[in-house]
């Protein structure tokens, strides 16, 4: 069987301009895409429209293009494909796989202390499935998918074997959110598969999304694509790096330095000279390490 035609993406969330952690997915993304022969695409993930900030977009598309790194396609806009992510939830609800949930925060926190544990994952409650049998009154305010049961497993291509529950470690996630937003889980598997996605590679603050993506494609007849995280750059206070702990946005003043930074986070080489070189050199070290 003849593998599929090898397509990477860079989905960077249009709330800043880059900084030098999102510079370092962006550039395994690239490296992998060129080393594998394959087109590299880019996706403005803004369909949580309050957190971006207008012109952001464009910011993120000169940096990137002042350090060598250019798409293969114009960008695609999530806040301009609500009708597929609507088609979507159309079909898990015809599938019995999408259900209504009329619960606010405080209802689940308030479920969760009646069954005697508070569980949390990156600030969202673990969904206890009150919804899953019905409404019982109340009005719908967001939609959850059914998880499945049982552990998922899977592997990553850096990190190696992995394996979640998604029902007992996150719960029924939202497709669409309260806000009537379309929740990330859902555009980010409708985008990938659209987009023809064959090889996913991502800071790894979102592998632990991994299982739940595999979980929805799976429902929606979807491929799954190879992933790969890559490691995070830490801000000053041991986090991730973020606007919020101090990440400055890169200065494109010497992009080679930038990339260099970056590079090393992923373990390869520093390099002098032209960024063109650089990034040659850095996809033939990528392809001896990831190239099958
Ligand atoms: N938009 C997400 C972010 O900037 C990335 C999503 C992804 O790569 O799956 O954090």
């Amino acid at each position: 069987m003849t593998p599929p035609p090898y397509t990477g993406r860079f989905a960077p969330s249009p709330t800043g301009p880059l900084h030098a952690g999102s510079l370092v997915a962006a550039l395994a993304s690239w490296l992998d895409a060129r080393a594998h022969g394959g087109r590299w695409l880019v996706r403005m993930e803004d369909v949580d429209t309050p957190r971006c900030v207008p012109g952001a977009d464009q910011t993120i598309l000169t940096q990137l293009a002042a350090c060598g790194l250019q798409p293969d396609k114009a960008p695609l806009y999530q806040s301009a494909r609500g009708a597929l992510y609507e088609a979507a939830l159309q079909q898990l609800i015809t599938q019995g796989r999408a259900y209504p949930c009329g619960c606010t925060r405080q209802d689940i926190a308030q479920a969760q202390a009646a069954a005697g544990h508070l569980r949390e994952r990156h600030g969202d409650l673990v969904y206890p499935g009150t919804c899953r049998h019905g409404l019982q009154g109340q009005a719908a305010r967001a939609w959850r998918f059914l998880t499945q049961a049982g552990t998922l497993q899977w592997t990553d291509r850096r990190l190696g074997p992995q394996s979640q529950d998604v029902q007992q470690q996150v719960g029924d996630f939202a497709l669409r959110r309260a806000d009537r937003l379309w929740a990330y889980q859902l555009a980010v598997v409708v985008d990938d598969a659209a987009q023809g996605i064959s090889h996913l590679v991502r800071g790894q603050d979102l592998a632990d999304n991994s299982a739940r993506q595999i979980q929805l494609q799976r429902a929606l007849g979807l491929p799954t694509p190879q992933y790969l995280h890559t490691p995070l750059v830490l801000g000053a206070n041991g986090e991730k790096l973020s606007k919020q702990n101090g990440a400055q946005a890169l200065n494109l003043s010497d992009p080679l330095a930038a990339l260099n930074l970056a590079a090393a986070v992923l373990g390869l080489d520093a390099q002098a000279g032209l960024a063109t070189d650089a990034l040659r050199h850095w996809t033939q070290a990528w392809a001896e390490r990831y190239g099958h």
